[in-house]
This record gives structure tokens, C-alpha cells and sequence, in this order.
């Protein structure tokens, strides 16, 4: 039986991933569970896998946590090929399930949205596929929310579909489509849930201990619906 990877992918970079993918680290392992992290590919600096490394705070190192990187800010394929490199999604895979067999569960960030090129020939789909990981899907809490939210869920194969679980990540500057992003994606899609967390800065520390938090509630809902609580 394979350890549980949850696959923290979304509909866009910069939309929360690392800082939800951080959290969820640091609640489980305040819950005593033996986690570990993987940002596979990064470009224009690991800071991601940096911030995962700390949330951890395991035995593992920056290379490990993060094998392939590139110094351009773009796609990573694109950002690869300008320093002449090749990732090959096996060899992408074969690290992970390494790193995967030493703990308990791997919360895995993905690099841009989930069809981002991310080496020659695949994207994170490939790798959350190949993995069989637990697809968590991070959309921008903002107008438009909804139908990003339905386009990365369609673009999953559709075994994956019915596990897939949403977070509306809260932005800088809510509009009128905050107070009805989820609801309305919940009733389009009522067998995926759709969580909504508050806005949290990558520095500071939530009261993720404190069962009445909201980013507590968030959590642990999410592990509950994936049997993992
Ligand atoms: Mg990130």
C-alpha cells in the first residue's frame, strides 16, 4: 500500500500554494504525523521549497525537498531548456517515490498551475496521476474563481475528479464574488469541497493548535473528508 501524497496543485502561480502547502505540513505535524515535503521542479528560486523545509522542520535537505531548479522566472520547461537541461518525468517521479517512502504522508507542491510545462512532455498532472496523489486544488478567491476552480476540476482525469477538494485562498482585495464564490461552487459541484482560508501571510504563525482557528477548521475538515484525520 503506498503512502498518501497530497498533491497541492491550483488554477495559477501565485495563488497560495506554498503558503497552504506549508500549513497543511506544520497541522499534521502538530497532529504527530511523520510528514514530509516535495517541491520538485522550482524556477527563479526555491524559496517555495525553503518555506516547506521549515514548515517540516524534518531531517530532510533543500535538495532533496527540491532536486531540479532553474534560474529563470518562468515556465519551468522554458527556464530548463534556456541552461540546456532535460527533465525527464520518470526521473521526476522515481525521486518522489523515494522521499514518499520514508514518510508517513508527502505534501507535494506542484510548480504553476496543473498544466504548467513543467519538463519535456508533462505537467503536474502527470506527476499527481502518477503518484495517485489526493488532489487539492488552490484557486484565488476573486472573480473568476469559480470557473478556474471548474477548469483545473475537468482537467483532472475523472477517478481523480471525485476526490478533489478546493481552497478559495482569500486575496488582498476581495470583491463582490468573495461572499459567493464557494457556496455557488459547492452547489455546481457538491461532491468536491470547497474550503476558504482566510488570508495568511507566509511569516506568520496561525493559531493552527487552536481548534476554534479558522485556518484549524480548514484543516482539519480537508483530512477528514480524506480519511485522514
Ligand atoms: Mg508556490
Amino acid at each position: 500500500m503506498r503512502k498518501t501524497v497530497i498533491f497541492v496543485t491550483g488554477s495559477d502561480t501565485g495563488v497560495g500554494k506554498t503558503v497552504i502547502s506549508g500549513l497543511l505540513t506544520r497541522f499534521l505535524k502538530e497532529r504527530g504525523v511523520d510528514v514530509g515535503v516535495c517541491k520538485p521542479i522550482c524556477s527563479g528560486g526555491r524559496e517555495d521549497a525553503e518555506h516547506l523545509l521549515r514548515a517540516a522542520a524534518n531531517k530532510q535537505t533543500l535538495d532533496e525537498v527540491n532536486p531540479w531548479h532553474f534560474a529563470q522566472p518562468l515556465s519551468p520547461l522554458v527556464a530548463a531548456r534556456l541552461e540546456r537541461k532535460h527533465v525527464k518525468p520518470a526521473a521526476v517521479l522515481k525521486h518522489i517515490e523515494k522521499v514518499r517512502a520514508r514518510y508517513a504522508l508527502l505534501v507535494l507542491e506542484g510548480a504553476g498551475g496543473l498544466l504548467s510545462p513543467i519538463g519535456e512532455g508533462f505537467d503536474s498532472r502527470t506527476l499527481l496521476t502518477g503518484l495517485k496523489a489526493k488532489p487539492l486544488i488552490v484557486v484565488a478567491d476573486r472573480l473568476g474563481a469559480v470557473n478556474q476552480a471548474l477548469l483545473v476540476l475537468e482537467a483532472l482525469p475523472k477517478r481523480y475528479q471525485a476526490g478533489a477538494q478546493f481552497i478559495l485562498s482569500a486575496v488582498a482585495k476581495p470583491d463582490a464574488s468573495t461572499q459567493t464564490n464557494a457556496r455557488l461552487l459547492m452547489e455546481l459541484r457538491p461532491e468536491n469541497p470547497v474550503h476558504c482560508l482566510p488570508r495568511v501571510s507566509a511569516k506568520e504563525t496561525p493559531l493552527l493548535a487552536d481548534k476554534r482557528a479558522p485556518v484549524y477548521r480548514v484543516f482539519h475538515r480537508l483530512l477528514e473528508k480524506w480519511n485522514l484525520a
